[in-house]
């Protein structure tokens, strides 16, 4: 299907993604959740091990991951911090693409993963095999794939990206005449196409949470809050992004929130990074985006993803009870799939490099 003139959606049957209902969070007293969190914190330092969690954790995880010497952050952070910390073991709090990514990037180190059913609908949407024909069908574009990846797409890409930095890097190869292959989300997609004039064909897969964001819902919630500004991440459909204040990723958000003078704030992505949006701004309001209404289903759950659910302090300390969960990357599949990442992280470090010297 055409979409317009430099942006093409690939004719692909992905496969159908049926996300599991939402997991209920222990029920935990104060005390118990701290005793649990001073033994998290004892097995981390008697096994030379640190805590990574994403934002969208649940609350109690990244308190632990911050007080603990470890981080909460998005996903190309934590793959930097990973890589960085000399811890010997990684508990990796997130979705499992995120393990890979720090097992691909840390191969002498043990990487664990509190729950191995924590994956991703836009990681399930581009199983490797597929994907590897796509772009032996396309030979002339540059393969750019989404953090959101296994670790078989990414060993076949020229370079991955988060969405923190997915805009620099496409806008660097389409000045140089690069046609692009992207995968797998196709708003992130259509939004990087949109911003920089790229020509790229377009993988359709899409996250199940950012999806479900609904554009005449956020219009009315704009009107009855209209002093709110509104935030939206890239994976939302571009309908909802074309009503944003900021568009931007999770990172981009929270600084949005601290930075902009807004009282109010309307945020379309997963609930979870509220934690940190409160640490940082105590003061401001924040209002879940509204998603399409069926269903029945309460719109904090909606906007919850169940896979980053799945991630709970009782299993952090069952993983390093008894050491399961251990993710392991074919060592040459993990070779392949570093370079990459390799690059953009390089990109990310002549970026960093260029705004200092800017600064001076
Ligand atoms: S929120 Fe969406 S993109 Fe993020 S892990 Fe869940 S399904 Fe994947």
């Amino acid at each position: 299907m055409k979409t317009n003139d430099a942006m093409q959606l690939a004719a692909v049957q992905t496969p159908r993604c049926q996300a599991p209902p939402l997991p209920r969070l222990p029920e935990r007293s104060a005390a118990e959740s701290a005793r649990l969190k001073a033994h998290v914190r004892d097995l981390l330092r008697r096994q030379n091990a640190v805590l990574v969690a994403h934002y969208y954790t649940e609350a109690a995880l990244q308190d632990l991951a911050e007080e603990s010497g470890g981080c909460v952050a998005d996903s190309l952070e934590m793959a930097r911090f990973g890589m960085e910390h000399p811890a010997g073991t990684l508990v990796v709090a997130g979705v499992r693409f995120m393990g890979e990514t720090s097992k691909i990037l840390n191969n002498e180190k043990r990487v664990l993963m509190p729950d191995l059913e924590a994956t991703c609908s836009l990681d399930e949407s581009c199983p490797g095999e597929l994907f590897a024909r796509f772009c032996d069908e396309h030979p002339e574009y540059t393969v750019v794939v989404y953090a959101n990846t296994s670790a078989a797409v990414k060993a076949r890409a020229d370079w991955v990206v988060t969405s923190g930095i997915a805009l620099p890097i496409v806008r660097h190869l389409a000045e140089k005449g690069e046609k692009i292959l992207w995968a797998p989300d196709r708003h992130l997609g259509s939004y990087v196409q949109q911003e920089t004039g790229a020509d790229v064909l377009l993988w359709p897969g899409s996250c199940v949470v950012h999806e479900s964001f609904q554009a005449d819902a956020l219009a009315e919630m704009k009107r009855r809050h209209p002093e709110a500004a509104v935030l939206v991440h890239p994976e939302s459909p571009r309908d909802v992004a074309a009503l944003a204040d900021v568009v931007g990723s999770t990172t981009a958000m929270i600084k949005a929130v601290q930075q902009l003078p807004n009282q109010e704030f309307i945020v379309a992505t997963e609930r979870g990074i509220f934690n940190k949006m409160s640490q940082q701004a105590p003061e401001k309001i924040l209002i879940s985006a509204p998603t399409r209404g069926d269903e029945g289903i309460a719109q904090d759950d909606k906007t919850r993803c169940v896979w980053m659910a799945m991630n709970t302090l009782e299993k952090v300390a069952a993983v390093l009870e008894n050491g399961a969960n251990e993710i392991q990357v074919a060592p040459d599949m993990a070779a392949r799939a570093r370079v990459p990442i390799q690059r953009m992280l390089d990109f990310a470090a002549e970026m960093r490099k260029k705004t200092m010297a800017r600064q001076r």
